[in-house]
């Protein structure tokens, strides 16, 4: 029986048409787009889940905010509601905003990584890797093995695997180790958080080693909320106080607010010690790459937003909301025992396509052939995490295999209600009904050598 769905703590003020194409079209539509889904048009989309990154909705306050920003090009008063904002949630000594995550990786990541050098994480997220490998240095991820069975239900399955991390360590030599990154919540490996108490045993081993710790927060609130639900001593906490302690054992932090600050555009760096030699670098990088360092790529009316969506990401009625909607998908999917990254994560479901086809090997990317059958069957827009998005080694040129081969239903904040997460159900229940007649999956007939799935071509093998 699945359980109850949270209701909305909003309601519905303005409203965006949807279409449904006929099957047929959809067919034609995806062929066109190289059995890309990131070639689709979004309005050839009926339910749109490639991905909760700037697919939120803004609410009431935040469109007023994006009428009070203020544009001036340097020292804008939207600049400096932000950094109070920033200062106070995260108590980071010093806070730049810039245009996305990506653009916080690019501005920091040059300054500490390179050549020779290793990042160690609890997973690296797609574009953080890009942005590791593209300074020279190597990505290692060390996620607890448990984020490896989707089948296991614990809790924290999002952690740092501390032995491993020790050994990590020891093997390469402190000195070559740039950076260790904890990622919250642990997108790659569904969503899944990390425990405050793993959070501290990384930030000591760092600390040892004389390690910067950064922490990658997209989905710092989500993370926070599952430390208060399922972390002895925080059921008590606010999520204003766990997202506090969390972050005061980071060293810095790069976010992409396009999720949990619930704007469609924007980041944020943050470095703990505003002394440290690093502001000024960070700011010089800012000024070349993204704008002055107080509007870093964005318009004053997105500082603005960004300043009212941080708070409105950690209240705790709207997480409950959030996360509820994760937890109804993911209890219809349990009656109809189709598998997942369970206990279910912060941002979405990640169903197990590998279970689901288990007759697809993994280099025929079993997670894009689930993702390209639920746009066929619903017009559901949907991504691989899994060997085809983790790409090819970047010495050997060899295509990767993925410890998971996932087709991920990532959920905007606040856009579709029980009755689209009804027809996500349905349709991964329909696929599964079939599932054994799809034979075969996708080979790739071009790609970029970084970052390929945004890109690449497909063709079904015939
Ligand atoms: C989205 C994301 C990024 C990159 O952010 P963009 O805003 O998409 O550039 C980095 N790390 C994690 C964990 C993310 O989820």
């Amino acid at each position: 029986m699945a359980i109850k769905y949270i209701p909305e703590p909003f309601r519905i003020k303005s409203v965006e048409p949807l279409r449904m194409l006929s099957r047929d079209e959809r067919c034609r539509k995806i062929k066109e787009a190289n059995y890309n889904l990131f070639h689709l048009r979004g309005e050839d989309c009926y339910i749109d889940l490639l991905t909760d990154s700037g697919t939120n909705a803004m609410s009431l306050e935040q469109w007023a905010g994006v009428m009070r920003g203020d544009e001036a090009y340097a020292g804008a008063s939207s600049y400096y509601k932000l950094i109070d904002a920033g200062k106070d949630i995260f108590d980071f000594g010093y806070i730049q905003p810039v245009h996305q995550g990506r653009a916080a990786e690019k501005v920091v990541f040059p300054l500490l990584l390179g050549k020779g050098k290793f990042a160690i994480s609890n997973m690296f997220f797609d574009t953080t890797r890009a942005h590791v490998e593209l300074t020279g240095a190597r990505c290692i991820d060390c996620v607890v093995a448990a984020a490896k069975d989707p089948a296991k239900r614990v809790p924290f399955k999002g952690n740092m695997d501390v032995a491993k991390l020790e050994a990590l360590i020891a093997e390469h030599g402190a000195e070559n180790i740039g950076l260790i990154v904890m990622t919250i919540t642990n997108n790659s490996a569904g969503g899944q958080p990390v425990s405050m108490e793993n959070m501290r045993e990384v930030a000591k081993i760092a600390r040892k080693h004389k390690i910067l710790l950064d922490i990658d927060a997209a989905r710092y609130a989500e993370n926070a909320f599952f430390v208060q639900r399922d972390e002895p001593g925080y059921a008590d906490k606010s999520i204003k106080d766990i997202v506090r302690e969390m972050f005061s054992y980071g060293d810095l932090f790069t976010m992409s607010a396009k999720k949990d600050a619930i704007v469609n555009m924007g980041g944020l760096i943050g470095v703990k010690d505003a002394s440290s030699p690093l502001v000024f670098k960070i700011k010089a990088n800012c000024i070349s790459f993204e704008g002055f360092y107080t509007y870093g790529g964005l318009s004053g009316r997105d500082l603005e937003a960004l300043a009212i969506g941080l708070y409105e990401g950690i209240d705790n009625d709207y997480l409950r909301y959030r996360i509820g909607q994760m937890e109804y998908l993911a209890s219809r999917l349990d009656d109809a025992g189709i598998r997942y990254q369970s206990p279910v994560g912060g941002h979405g479901v990640f169903v197990d396509a590998q279970a689901m086809l288990p007759q697809i090997p993994y280099n025929e990317f079993p997670g894009q052939v689930l993702a390209i059958e639920l746009y066929k069957e619903a017009g559901i827009r949907s991504c691989d995490i899994g060997s085809y998005m983790l790409g090819n080694d970047p010495d050997t040129g060899k295509q990767l295999h993925a410890d998971f081969e996932f087709t991920r239903l990532a959920i905007p904040r606040r856009v579709y209600t029980q009755a689209h997460i009804d027809i996500m159900a349905d349709a991964l229940i329909a696929i599964k009904k079939r599932a054994g007649d799809i034979k075969r999956g996708y080979r790739i007939t071009w790609e970029p050598p970084i970052l390929r799935h945004f890109q690449a071509f497909l063709e079904p093998i015939a």
